[in-house]
């Protein structure tokens, strides 16, 4: 079955395809789905992204259900639909959970899911399954390292240069009423809502950071 879905989705366009044990870190609500099906694509998270994400995560449900199995798919935009089950899930599952716990990634100072070779230039859908499928091993703390670009050239500073492990989740990494406040000063002023410094700073999956060190 991993094979299956990771050939059908990479076909269809995902850039990376993992699989998660999430058996101890689900909410009770959804616990009988022991794993996580972790999408991701290397774009903004913007309406076509949310969409194209839709498409691949309908691939994984049509199969997963093909064969019998149960799932739960999460969209790309979950935290964004107001008033429906599955925004409602969207706090006790984030996608960053599951891409972290098939060791897709860690969360970067910046907040952000971080990958070695996409750096925080990827956008995620999950589907949870019963499906016995073969998973990653867990990434269990960051791997930012001595790096803090993001600290220092948030503009409002809102990154508060913590970092995240498994065993503390929920910790601070970024004020996230100070980061809203500053892009809607940021809109009113200049007619610009968002800032992303944070994405375009961070040194992993940059197309000239990867040719410094090959140049090295
Ligand atoms: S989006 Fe901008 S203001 Fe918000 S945390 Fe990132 S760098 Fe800071
Ligand atoms: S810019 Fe540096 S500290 Fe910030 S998330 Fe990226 S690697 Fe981590």
């Amino acid at each position: 079955m991993n094979a299956l879905l990771k050939k059908t989705l990479l076909e269809a366009g995902a850039d990376i395809v993992g699989f998660a044990d999430v058996e101890d870190i689900l909410a009770p609500e959804i616990s009988h789905l022991k794993r996580a099906v972790s999408i991701g694509v290397s774009k903004n998270l913007n309406e076509g992204t949310v969409r194209f994400l839709l498409s691949l995560k309908n691939r994984a449900a049509r199969l997963l259900k093909e064969e019998g199995y149960k799932y739960l798919s999460i969209p790309a935009d979950s935290d964004r639909i107001k008033n429906a089950f599955i925004a409602k899930l969207y706090p006790l599952f984030p996608h960053k959970i599951a891409a972290t716990s098939a060791g897709i990634g860690w969360i970067g100072r910046n907040g952000l899911l971080i990958n070695p070779e996409y750096g925080p230039r990827l956008s995620f859908a999950t589907v949870l399954t019963d499906a016995p499928l073969e998973t990653g091993s867990p990434i269990e703390e960051s791997r930012c390292g001595r790096c803090r670009l993001c600290v220092e050239h948030c503009p409002s500073k809102s990154i508060t240069g913590e970092e995240w492990s498994r065993e503390k989740p929920y910790i601070e990494l970024v004020k996230l009423k100070d980061c809203r406040s500053f892009k809607k000063e940021r809109k009113e002023l200049a007619g610009k809502p968002n800032c992303g410094l944070c994405i375009n700073i961070c040194p992993y999956g940059r197309k000239d950071f990867k040719k410094k060190v090959s140049a090295a």
